[in-house]
């Protein structure tokens, strides 16, 4: 069961999306502090979060719509890497994560 996506969401509700330098300098996608324009130096533009995703006011993906990824096409490249039923060591402790808050809510 490696590399599947269940599409619960989960991943969108928790993680903050670190744009790659081509995809933040593409201007597609909304990120934090936007309204102060794009930042030419990626370096600088990382350092203050200037390449992070826009969060809805629940701290989820901006994109996250219904529970679903409204940019699924074209979806960046952290969210096209992570899958919650990955065995790669780089993602093991976004996975107990998830599995800790499905847990908390279950019981909470
Ligand atoms: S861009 Fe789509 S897949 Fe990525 S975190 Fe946002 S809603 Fe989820």
């Amino acid at each position: 069961m490696e590399d599947e996506c269940f599409e619960c969401g989960a991943c969108c509700k928790l993680f903050l999306i670190d744009l790659t330098k081509a995809e933040y300098q593409s201007k597609k996608y909304k990120t934090q502090f936007m309204e102060f324009g794009l930042i030419s130096d990626f370096d600088l533009a990382q350092e203050c979060g200037a390449n992070i995703i826009e969060q809805d006011t629940d701290e989820s993906c901006i994109y996250l719509k219904d529970g679903k990824c409204s940019i699924h096409k074209i979806r960046p490249e952290a969210c096209r890497e992570f899958f919650c039923s990955s065995k790669e060591d780089r993602f093991k402790g976004m996975i107990e994560l998830i599995k800790k808050t499905k847990n908390d809510q279950k019981s909470g």
